[in-house]
């Protein structure tokens, strides 16, 4: 069942139980103060009769008995109020006219003996269709009863108002309850109408993979407008990460051919002869290292990427950072062209972790520092202690980083937008910055005109461990 139906049904159901209740206590009070009145006019009735009633003790040679004489009964009878007389045998002594030789029912056994005994009984009861509150009671002469008088009231004109309200009821309820059902139906496609849009647009964008479609700025910012404004930021993020794996595939193909060019050529070279040469062999084969070098950490990049998709984590072991920068300073010497590598102030420090990864986040680092710096240049590699912290830093004396780019440059394929043209794919950092996460540290940067400061803090490993 759709939304929209239910919607409608909830709106209806508690229309229907709001009218239930309301019909109901209606009908109820109406129903309660009519009888009321109708057993007010029986009371008021029966105590006329009985003060009218004159009693006296008749003594007859052998017995005695009580007399009782009423008043002609008719005097107290109105159109919709009969009255009966009826003998302490249950015989009916006399009645009303409007009775018209009709009689009023008498009471069971047990109800009789209870009103002989001085109880009023109050019933509603049929008389040939017509329903009638009747009340009994005795009329006593001294402490005996003498008789039984009863006095009824048609419910005629009251089930008569009672059966107009029903209807009235009924037919508001029915009129309500439609309403509702068709108020609730409406205001419930009103309210979902942006989400059957969100729907369409969805299947569209499926259809057609057209990632640039987007949904119109809701005018209101509740719930629904959320929605919208949700769907379309996802869909801003979807666009971007599927533009940068576009990006990306060509990049990495680009990449990885630049660097096998290189060495084709420095082979070709080779192959004409130019190995006879020491001087031009050695050039070309510090060249095809140098691009070997380069082709291997951006595979081990990707690499790593990949496992890191896949929820891998690294090895936790011992490592001894100092000689991890003495290790990345010397491989830096080798791919430095024309910028300087120095080593600053190098403490001691051991720390828990994957020797590897470090070493790769070493030398991301320094990649982009020599990248990024242009010949005269400095890059400078240090190791510190702070408290519980071991601080790696790499610094560099480039240009800085493009304020533009600051916030992003840990994002995944990202590129300085300067930079396109200087080879690497925008994964050097993100990959920085997942090795040092893995290890419970922290990557930070600091960039300006006079270069960039590239600082890593990795917790020590405690002495005693
Ligand atoms: P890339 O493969 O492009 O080097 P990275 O993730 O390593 O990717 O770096 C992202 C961007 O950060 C680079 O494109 C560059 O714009 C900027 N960047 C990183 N390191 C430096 C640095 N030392 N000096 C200047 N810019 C830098």
């Amino acid at each position: 069942m759709s939304i929209r139906a239910r919607l409608a049904l909830w709106y209806g159901g508690i229309m229907a139980i709001l009218l239930v209740i309301f019909g109901g206590a209606l009908y109820g009070i109406l129903r309660g103060s009519l009888i009321t009145g109708a057993d007010r006019t029986l009371d008021e009735t029966a105590a006329e009769i009985q003060s009218s009633a004159r009693r006296q003790i008749s003594l007859t040679p052998f017995n005695w008995s009580e007399v009782v004489t009423l008043p002609p009964l008719d005097v107290f009878a109105a159109s919709d109020v009969f009255v009966q007389a009826r003998q302490l045998s249950g015989e009916i002594a006399a009645a009303s006219a409007n009775l018209r030789g009709r009689e009023l029912p008498s009471l069971p056994d047990d109800s009789w003996r209870q009103v002989l005994a001085g109880q009023i009984d109050v019933r509603t009861v049929s008389v040939e269709g017509t329903r009638l509150r009747l009340r009994t009671e005795s009329l006593f002469v001294g402490d005996r009863p003498a008789g039984v008088i009863q006095v009824a009231i048609s419910l005629h004109s009251v089930d008569e108002a009672l059966q107009r309200l029903l209807s009235l009821l009924l037919a508001i309820g029915g009129m309500g309850l439609l309403m509702a059902l068709l108020g609730g139906a409406f205001l419930a496609r009103q309210s979902l109408a942006p989400v059957v849009r969100v729907t369409e647009t969805a299947r569209r964008i499926a259809a057609t993979e057209d990632l640039g479609e987007r949904l119109p700025a809701p005018t209101v910012q509740d719930e629904l407008g959320e929605l919208v404004t949700t769907f379309n930021e996802m869909l801003d993020r979807l666009q971007r990460l599927f533009q940068s794996q576009q990006r990306f595939i060509a990049d990495v193909s680009h990449e990885l051919r630049t660097p096998l060019a290189a060495i084709r050529g420095n082979l070709e070279v080779l192959q004409r002869g130019a190995a006879a040469d020491p001087e031009l062999l050695n050039e070309s084969l510090s060249d095809v290292s140098l691009e070997v070098a380069r082709l291997s950490r951006m595979v081990t990049d990707l690499l790593v990427l990949a496992r890191a998709e896949a929820g891998v984590h690294v090895e936790h072991r011992p490592v001894e950072l100092d000689q991890l920068l003495l290790e990345v300073y010397r491989e830096a010497r080798h791919l430095s062209r024309g910028v300087e590598v120095r080593l600053g102030q190098e403490d001691q420090a051991r720390i828990q972790g994957d020797a590897d990864r470090l070493k790769q986040l070493l030398l991301n680092l320094v990649d982009n520092s020599l990248k990024y710096t242009p010949a005269g240049g400095v890059v400078t590699l240090s190791l510190g202690r702070q408290d519980s912290w071991a601080c790696l830093s790499v610094s560099d004396t480039g240009g800085g980083i493009n304020p533009d780019d600051l916030p992003h440059i840990f994002d995944r394929f990202y590129r300085g937008k300067d930079n396109h043209r200087r080879g690497g794919i925008g994964l050097g950092l993100s990959i920085a910055q997942w090795i040092v996460q893995e290890h419970g540290g922290e990557i930070s940067v600091a960039s300006g005109p006079a270069g960039s400061t590239f600082t890593v803090r990795l917790p020590l490993l405690e002495m005693n461990e």
